[in-house]
């Protein structure tokens, strides 16, 4: 098993058909104890059920300080430990530049930037204090290319602001043996894309994909596993683009 008795927290794990999800699943098969953290606790109570045993549900919203401080606590009261930290929550807008309002632009760079710098403040110093950690920071392919799948410029900003985060945090923590990657899923077949798209824009994306297809949420899921596990022991600061060759 690659993460036996290993803890770790997934944010936004709640959505049946998510990222989060699927991967909160695979590290759960592989033996990992899984704190998932969602905006709603029943929600993610579920979620952590339908795990099996010994997972946890959390609420908390990632964008407010108290929150994330408070559902780590409680990770830490239970287990004792964290190992891994996967700030996988975010949302997006399909919207355009001039459309963008200055409300939109918080609650979108709160929710995928502020997020990922909150959860990764709470979890590192007892990460530093174990010697050891993985934090996995899902980033966009819309970071890379400016958009133009799905969600606005400034969901392409806020997912590009997480790239340069987590690079700045894996250069921080290295001497701490906590590793910083990041994952920049193309286009994943989840509620999140579920609505923003019609047949034929669905069509012209995949024709534009080397493998032929949308990614699956467990394509993303693995590449998480992988940064997780000991297989990726040499590697911080890295950006695995899981996106069936878009980018080519
Ligand atoms: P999803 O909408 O299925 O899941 C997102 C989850 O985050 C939901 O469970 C939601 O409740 C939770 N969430 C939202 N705001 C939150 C908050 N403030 N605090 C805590 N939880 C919150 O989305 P998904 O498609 O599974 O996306 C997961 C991640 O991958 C996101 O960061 C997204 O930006 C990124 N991503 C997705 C795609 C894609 O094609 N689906 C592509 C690139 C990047």
């Amino acid at each position: 098993m690659l993460l036996e008795g290993k803890i770790a927290i997934v944010t936004g794990a709640a959505s049946a058909r998510g990222i989060g999800r699927a991967t909160a699943k695979a590290f759960a098969e592989q033996g990992a104890h899984v704190a998932i953290l969602d905006l709603d606790l029943e929600a993610a109570r579920q979620a952590a059920t339908e795990l099996g045993e010994g997972h946890l549900g959390l609420a908390a919203n990632v964008a407010d300080e108290a929150q994330v401080r408070d559902a780590v606590a409680q990770v830490l009261a239970r287990y004792g430990r964290i190992d891994v930290l996967v700030n996988n929550a975010g949302i997006t807008q399909p919207v355009k530049t001039l459309e963008i309002t200055g409300k939109d632009y918080d609650r979108i760079l709160d929710v995928n930037l502020r997020g990922t710098l909150l959860m990764s403040q709470a979890v590192i110093p007892t990460m530093r204090e174990q010697k050891s950690g993985s934090i996995i920071c899902m980033s966009s392919v819309s970071a890379q290319r400016g958009g133009g799948i799905f969600g606005g410029p400034h969901y392409s900003a806020a997912k590009a602001g997480v790239l340069g985060l987590c690079k700045a945090m894996a250069r921080e923590f290295g001497a701490d043996n906590i590793r910083v990657n990041a994952i920049t899923p193309g286009l994943i077949q989840t509620d999140i894309t579920g609505g923003l798209m019609h047949d034929e824009r669905r069509h012209a994306i995949i024709e534009g994909i080397p493998l032929g297809r949308l990614g699956e949420a467990r394509d993303v899921a693995h590449a998480a596993l992988f940064l997780a596990s000991d297989l990726s022991s040499y590697l911080t600061g890295v950006t695995l683009d899981v996106n069936g060759g878009m980018l080519i």
